[in-house]
């Protein structure tokens, strides 16, 4: 039982938990630590999950599981609460809380892509009650010319994909793991991924999709936490749950519980070789399948 821990330690422990959440980063996580402040913060969340009253006793974290951080004093509860609710958990209306997460964003500045020719942050667009949601990798010229993300040729394809599968585009949802464009469309990096991601996360947290279709490698290792091929990657449905993802009886739908991943190749590849479309319409076969979606009569 670890002892408990000295007021101005936990004070020091809140301005930090506010300065991760500023960051957009609201999930901490139980891992073998070496630094005295990770130790301080997970010493912290076992005396959470130890304290009784906070109804977790013996709870054991696991990665990509987000930490109910309580403190025991009513004052510094509070504090905690402030510090590590996101604030779209505080609305049900799913428009509104993805606004939310908007304003929290604000004119970001967490990676290095900002300061690399952005135009601006390409947020999302779509059914904010969608059942279906593609995630790509990042915003191309186009897409940081008008704020909107798939809206070039690649956008054209998708749009083309999505009516194939007898759907409209606006039923959908669309995003990217990184919000800004990388110079010169090349990939994003590991870092800008993981610091932006935590945002798309809870895009979809609110959302609440059945199925979320990762388009190319960079969005499927992103999502997945994996490191593999997109030959060992697509063809199989994933079980996915948004990392810091929790329920709750404010929620838009409390028995959204995550949904199923599917990994296919992005428009722009398919562009680039027009041979893996029928594989990739294999892919979004096998999603019209979980979703029950029958494609469009020919002459329509
Ligand atoms: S890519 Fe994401 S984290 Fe990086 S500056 Fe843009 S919005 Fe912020």
């Amino acid at each position: 039982m670890p002892g408990t821990l000295d007021p101005e330690v936990r004070r020091a422990l809140a301005a930090r938990i506010r300065y991760y959440n500023e960051m957009g980063i609201y999930d901490f996580y139980r891992q073998p630590v070496s630094d005295p402040t990770a130790a301080a913060i997970a010493e912290f969340q076992t005396e959470v999950e130890d304290d009784p009253e906070s109804g977790r006793s013996g709870d054991v974290m696991t990665p990509r599981k987000a930490a109910l951080v309580r403190a025991p004093v009513a004052v510094e509860e509070t504090e905690f609460e402030i510090a590590v609710s996101k604030p779209e958990q505080a609305v049900s209306d799913p428009v509104s809380a993805l606004k939310i997460i908007r304003e929290d964003l604000g004119d970001c500045t967490r990676c290095p892509l900002h300061r690399q020719g952005r135009k601006q942050i390409v947020f999302g667009v779509g059914n904010p009650t969608a059942e279906l949601m593609f995630v790509g990798e990042g915003p191309g010229a186009d897409e940081d010319e008008q704020g909107e993300p798939f809206v070039g040729r690649a956008g054209q394809l998708l749009n083309n994909m999505i009516k194939a599968m007898g759907i409209a585009r606006e039923q959908v949802y669309i995003a990217n793991i990184v919000k800004c464009r990388p110079p010169g469309n090349r990939t994003p990096e590991r870092e800008e991924c993981e610091t932006c991601s935590p945002f798309l996360m809870r895009q979809i947290a609110v959302v609440k999709p059945k199925v979320v279709v990762a388009l190319g490698a960079t969005a499927a290792k992103t999502l997945l936490s994996m490191n593999s091929s997109m030959g060992q990657l697509r063809g199989r449905f994933y079980d996915f749950k948004p990392a810091g993802f929790r329920n709750d009886a404010q929620s838009n739908n409390p028995n959204w519980t995550g949904c199923k991943l599917a990994v296919t190749y992005h428009p722009a590849f398919l562009l680039r070789d027009p041979r893996q479309k029928g594989e990739a319409w294999k892919d979004l076969q096998m999603v019209m399948k979980e979703l029950g979606l029958k494609p469009p009569a020919a002459n329509t």
